[in-house]
């Protein structure tokens, strides 16, 4: 019997249908074998990770990188968040490129900045706002490996002006949608009426509420909610792919269940910070965000929608902008924070052992679902025989706190300041290489681009 790179020994493995006690093989970078404790292969390398937990490594599909969270270009964009993302147990993200240039120019620039610095897989998301980009989609899917497509439904007018980004309309994202449904591709749209909040806006800011809540009053659910609604009855209309990016309420949860029952290709994603933070966070304006974070009771609705299963995916919607941008009053800090590092302790400690959720969930959410949603399984997402060995090892039991000191990315602050959390990232392995053990950082070959065919109804197609 030859001798191949690593065995994973004496380890806790996650498999869909809960944890096994099973040893991994890893030969050339991809997972060769998933074998009982008895089984005699032999590897150069041995990690002991008994008492550990192994999940498939985790798949981010909600990233924002580069200046003004417009694309990668150099290694100060690339270098620190993406070993923030190892850090957190992520071996997979997708960024969004946002720009109204013509995507065949930037995507070399970004392509090649994440291929010299990136600590992990990666594909990418383009925001589609100029005519010009929505009729290069097929190019953008055959040659570019793109299938996902982010629209901004509340950028009317100048609202996307501080992102240089054009206003649009509703003509558009139809025309948008019929051509992700053609080109097996998925729009990913953020969903807020616009002018719902211009009328609160006119209002003005509304007394006796702390910061959090005053934002959350400007872009109440129902903001979301209704733009969700429009956008569930055109997927149908036009039989598109859609995924609801960064859900936040029980109202829009509603929505997306009611949706699903005609149109089922409408995809659910949520993010840690609406699952933890609500606007009673002591955060403040460093939990400015939109959609804002909310009440209590719709952090409650979206736990039970983790759980039930209407929840797809779990994303971080990381945005690394510096802290210098946060601290601000409500209204003029910028908004988005970091999320890489801690989505996977979070999801550990409140999700699992608060909430009993089971850990081949969190691994369904984390990597599976978004692997399969994005074209990327079963390279990505699971732990199998042929799969990149994309490896998160967690102490379930291991606790830390969050602080500033602890965060990696170069926004140097985060809005779950003075957190404990229970469940630690013990060791990251992407490709059969360790890039984060004993609370470092490790050097390995940087991360590849992963050329995505489709996204949406068509990959889960190509899957089965
Ligand atoms: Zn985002």
């Amino acid at each position: 019997m030859s001798t191949i790179d690593l065995r994973i020994r004496n380890a806790s493995v996650v498999l869909s249908d809960g944890p096994r006690d099973l040893d991994i093989l890893v030969d050339g970078g991809k997972i060769t074998g998933v074998v009982p404790r008895t089984d005699p292969t032999v590897a150069t390398e041995e990690i002991d990770a008994t008492g550990l937990h192994v999940f498939p490594g985790l798949v981010d599909p909600h990233v924002h990188l580069g200046p003004n969270i417009t694309y990668p270009q150099s290694a100060e964009d690339v270098a620190r968040e993406t070993q923030s993302a190892a850090a957190g147990g992520i071996t997979t993200l997708i960024a969004y490129l946002m720009t109204p240039q013509p995507y065949e120019e930037v995507f070399p620039i970004a392509k090649a900045a994440m291929e010299a610095d990136s600590a992990v897989d990666f594909g990418f998301h383009f925001c589609v706002v100029t005519r010009d980009q929505l009729e290069s989609m097929p190019d953008y899917v055959r040659d570019l490996g793109v299938s996902s497509f982010k629209f901004f439904m509340n950028f009317r007018g100048d609202e996307g002006k501080y992102l240089d980004l054009p206003g649009n309309d509703d003509g558009f994202m139809f025309d948008l949608l019929e051509a992700a449904e053609r080109n097996g591709a998925m729009l990913d749209p953020h969903a807020e009426n616009i002018e719902l909040v211009w009328r609160l806006r006119a209002l003005g800011r509304p007394e006796g509420v702390n910061d959090l809540d005053a934002w959350n009053l400007g872009r109440p659910d129902y903001v979301e909610a209704e733009a969700l609604h429009r956008l569930s009855f055109l997927a149908k209309v036009t039989g598109a792919s859609v995924y609801a990016v960064h859900t936040t309420s029980g109202l829009s949860l509603d929505v997306l269940r009611q949706g699903q029952q005609s149109h089922p290709d409408l995809f659910v994603e949520t993010c840690p910070h609406y699952l933890t933070l609500d606007i009673n966070a002591p955060c403040g304006t460093y939990g400015k965000v939109n959609p804002p974070l909310r009440p209590r009771h719709d952090l409650d609705a979206l736990w039970s929608a983790v759980a039930d299963g209407l929840v797809d995916t779990i994303g971080s919607d990381h945005v690394p902008r510096h802290k210098s941008f946060k601290e601000k009053d409500i209204m003029t800090a910028s908004a988005g924070f970091p999320g890489m590092q801690n989505l996977l302790p979070l999801l550990i400690s409140e999700g699992y052992h608060k909430r009993n959720l089971p850990l081949e969930r969190i691994a369904y959410l984390t990597s599976t679902r978004p692997a399969q949603l994005f074209g990327l399984y079963p390279k990505k997402g699971v732990i199998h025989v042929g799969s990149d060995a994309d490896l998160t090892l967690v102490d379930l039991s291991g606790q830390a706190d969050i602080t500033a000191a602890t965060q990696l990315s170069g926004a140097e602050y985060t809005p779950w300041e003075g957190w404990h959390v229970e469940g630690v990232v013990a060791r990251t392995i992407r490709g059969g290489e360790s890039t984060f053990a004993n609370g470092a950082i490790l050097p390995s070959a940087t991360g590849k681009f992963l050329h995505r065919e489709h996204s949406g109804r068509a990959a889960l197609d190509a899957i089965a």
